[in-house]
């Protein structure tokens, strides 16, 4: 790909394709759709460092239907569906400049226009293309207070659905963790549960191993400053560990701040083998596994 430096900021440089891993490894929890590449383009980018298979995942309506589109399309893609925890108050509320919305501004619905958008959630979740309900749970950080309330119902109802469809539920968790913990206790957590870019420490990793939820490790596992991260990672059992890149979010180490994409989880992969102090390609063979068995793919 011919880019100019004269245009283009070292910043919007996509990151060179790093040594491809030993074995296949899956990432399993990314957004194609978001990354400016045809999906034909990425496959072969992934591939090319044996990531082999993709869990693309859904945040609204729109990408939800993409998302199980792509799935039935590509045997490499599986989708998961559901609406964002930002997406949930912004149906109900309208859309308010601090949540930073993509797309248009959209009016307040109320209810009925969550009840309509989880109606279509259903109707995908029943495909047998689409994996998981996700990505769903709280985010504190975006959404303010006046959000909770409808973030909260959508998460309930969420959950429910991947309990009725038997699909695992993909738990996005940004500053509420308390709060995630007590609602999927209240509602009854559905077999499979995958915490997505764990952000928790080891005492909350515990816990969700207590419980058999799956933890999602992204890029920032290989950020210096994230030591307490990294030590979530060592005490969470190794059949529970997922590896993901949330791509194009969350580029891992050494290219922190560049647009992120499925090829560059070599990075992240590296990285946490180090800090387990496991041989890679027998990580590798762990991560595919635990990946295939948490969204029960092929
Ligand atoms: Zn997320
Ligand atoms: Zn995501």
């Amino acid at each position: 790909m011919a880019s100019s430096k004269s245009r283009d900021s070292k910043q919007d440089t996509p990151p060179p394709v790093p040594e491809q891993l030993p074995a296949p490894v899956a990432d399993s929890h990314t957004h194609l759709d978001m990354q400016g590449r045809t999906t034909e383009e990425s496959l072969k980018l992934s591939a090319s460092v044996n990531v082999t298979a993709l869990v693309q995942v859904g945040c609204d309506v729109r990408s939800s239907e993409w998302a199980a589109q792509q799935a039935s399309a590509f045997p490499a893609i599986h989708a998961t569906v559901a609406l964002h925890p930002n997406e949930a108050p912004r149906l109900v509320l309208g859309d308010m400049d601090e949540w930073a919305g993509r797309g248009a501004q959209r009016d307040a619905g109320g209810e009925a226009a969550l009840d309509a958008a989880v109606e279509r959630i259903a109707e995908l979740a029943a495909r047998p293309e689409v994996v998981g309900i996700g990505e769903t749970g709280l985010d504190y950080f975006r959404t303010g207070p006046e959000g909770v309330a409808a973030q909260q119902e959508s998460f309930r109802r969420h959950i429910a659905l991947a309990k009725e469809f038997g699909k695992a539920l993909v738990i996005h968790d940004r500053d509420a963790h308390e709060d995630v913990l007590r609602i999927l206790g209240e509602e009854g957590a559905p077999e499979r549960v995958v915490f997505h870019c764990y952000s928790g420490d080891a005492a909350m990793a515990r816990v969700c191993a207590e419980a058999g939820y799956y933890l999602s490790f992204a890029g920032p596992v290989t950020f210096k400053a994230n030591d307490a991260l990294r030590e979530a990672l060592r005490v969470t059992p190794l059949d529970r560990v997922l590896v993901e890149t949330d791509a194009p979010f969350l580029t891992p180490v050494p290219y922190r701040g560049r647009p992120n994409a499925p090829y560059l989880i070599p990075y992240t992969v590296r990285s946490m083998a180090e800090t387990l102090d496991v041989e890679l390609r027998a990580l590798c063979a762990v991560l595919d596994e635990n990946t295939r068995r948490a969204f029960e793919l092929m």
